[in-house]
């Protein structure tokens, strides 16, 4: 038989396990936001998720799973099928499974009514019923919805059910789990550290880092985490004392940055375009671009960054042989003679859109995404990027080979990494 919260005191480092529930998961309509938020908020805690379920909304679904747990790991958060409609069948059964009975809590029906009273809505019999919890729980208050949490604790483990609705489970998390969490179980600190690379792929890395990576103590963990140009490079230590951790984890991060040079665009978790809007700043520099084949994708990450504004004007997508020659003064000469994707033009393009926007720096962007168009002298996926100051305009080809998004990403990649590197080049950084 379970019983209410008594906080099972754990001395070791606390271990989770998440499950979601909810057809829409495994047929892939909804993508589980929910566990990768809630490990999240473990980690920080220390907390170590050992393993992940997701589940259809079946009663054998849930006590197979609950089966598989409870008994075997601390801590068992669940969410989805709290809500009123017949497909949520998650609150019956867990009172079931931990061998209660439903009973009306006053405070949740109340609660239920006011959210009501204040929508023109009229409460339904299914909407009350909200209000019924197992009588062998805690009750964890919804602030912000009608399902409210529950707390059981049974054979060791504390199972917690929240409702599926992302930001319903956030407030329930951040009100009751995890303070009830921190209070009574921290033993262990996890601290993450993050450097972003750019321009060089994981391999290299590895090679580079090698005798690093062979020095770190059995609480010190490396991980790659690559994606289009760019490789995350995660270190994680584990440990009792949070300050030593800190400064040992710092250790490690300073040798590869040094290790690894110019490559390390930042030294924590943050998106490229967040790194070069940074840059800009640090430098009082303005940037533009002159985009053909990336339809302005250069300008929209950009302005994702609060703030761009103070480093950006204004940028064109030229699309059109005729609209790079009419706004941006491409030649027809060396459109006819080298073509819309060659170095000539993107110089063109950049030197003008510099000037046009008053910018310090320009980057244009000239390619052939595919799949059609491509030659055998120019085939598809290749693309020339130029970058303009006052002083000098250089130009980089590529040759990318995936598809047309992914392409895009690529670009995208390597002209900030042109831009990062010119800006550090100013400033008497070198490669
Ligand atoms: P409700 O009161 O809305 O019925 P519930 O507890 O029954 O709440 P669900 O019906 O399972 O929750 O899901 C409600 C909404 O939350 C749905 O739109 C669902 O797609 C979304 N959702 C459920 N589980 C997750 C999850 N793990 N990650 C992200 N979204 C989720
Ligand atoms: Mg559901």
């Amino acid at each position: 038989m379970a019983c209410k919260a008594g906080y099972i005191l754990v001395k070791r480092p606390m271990q989770c396990i998440i499950i979601t529930i909810g057809d829409e998961l495994l047929i892939g309509q909804t993508i589980d936001t929910n566990s990768a938020w809630m490990a999240q908020q473990l980690n920080l805690l220390g907390i170590a998720v050992t393993r992940r379920i997701a589940i259809a909304d079946e009663r054998n679904a849930i006590i197979n799973a609950l089966n598989e747990t409870v008994g075997k790991t601390d801590l068992v958060l669940l969410t989805g099928g709290l809500g009123p409609t017949a497909d949520d069948i998650t609150k019956p059964v867990l009172c079931g499974y931990f061998g209660g009975k439903l009973v009306v809590n006053l405070e949740v029906q109340e609660h239920v009514r006011k959210i009501f009273s204040k929508s023109d809505r009229p409460i339904l019999q299914r909407n009350l019923a909200q209000a019924e919890v197992p009588d062998v729980c805690t009750v964890l208050f919804n602030r912000v919805g009608t399902a409210p949490g529950m707390w059981f604790e049974n054979d060791g483990t504390i199972v917690v059910a929240m409702p599926g609705v992302p930001f319903e489970m956030q407030a329930i998390m951040e009100d009751e789990v995890l303070p009830r969490i921190s209070k009574a179980f921290i033993t262990n600190n996890i601290l993450h550290k993050t450097l972003i690379t750019a321009g060089m792929g994981e391999s290299y890395i590895a090679e580079q880092i090698a005798a690093i990576e062979q020095s770190l103590p059995a609480h010190i963990s490396l991980a790659y985490l690559p994606s289009p140009g760019m490789v995350k490079l995660r270190l994680t230590a584990q440990g009792n004392n949070r300050s030593e951790l800190e400064s040992e984890i710092e250790i490690f991060a300073v040798q590869i940055k040094q290790r690894l040079g110019i490559i390390v665009a930042a030294d924590e978790d943050i998106s490229m375009e967040q790194i070069i809007v940074n840059l800009l700043k640090q430098h009082q520099r303005t940037v533009t671009f002159a985009e053909s084949c990336t339809g302005g994708y250069l300008a929209h990450r950009l302005t994702l960054v609060p703030g761009a504004s103070e480093v950006f004007n204004g940028s064109m997508v030229t699309y059109a042989n005729a609209i790079k020659q009419r706004y941006l003064h491409v030649p027809d000469t060396v459109l006819q003679t080298d073509g819309a994707v060659s170095e000539a033009t993107v110089l063109q393009m950049a030197t003008q859109a510099r000037i046009m926007f008053e910018a310090d720096i320009a980057i244009a962007v000239s390619g052939i995404l595919g799949p059609g168009g491509g030659t055998d002298e120019k085939p598809v996926g290749l693309v020339w990027i130029g970058l303009a100051t006052t002083l000098h305009a250089y130009a980089r080809k590529f040759l990318f080979r995936h598809d047309r998004v992914r392409n895009k990403e690529l670009i995208f990649q390597a002209a900030y990494d042109m831009l990062r590197k010119e800006l550090l080049a100013e400033n008497g950084v070198e490669g």
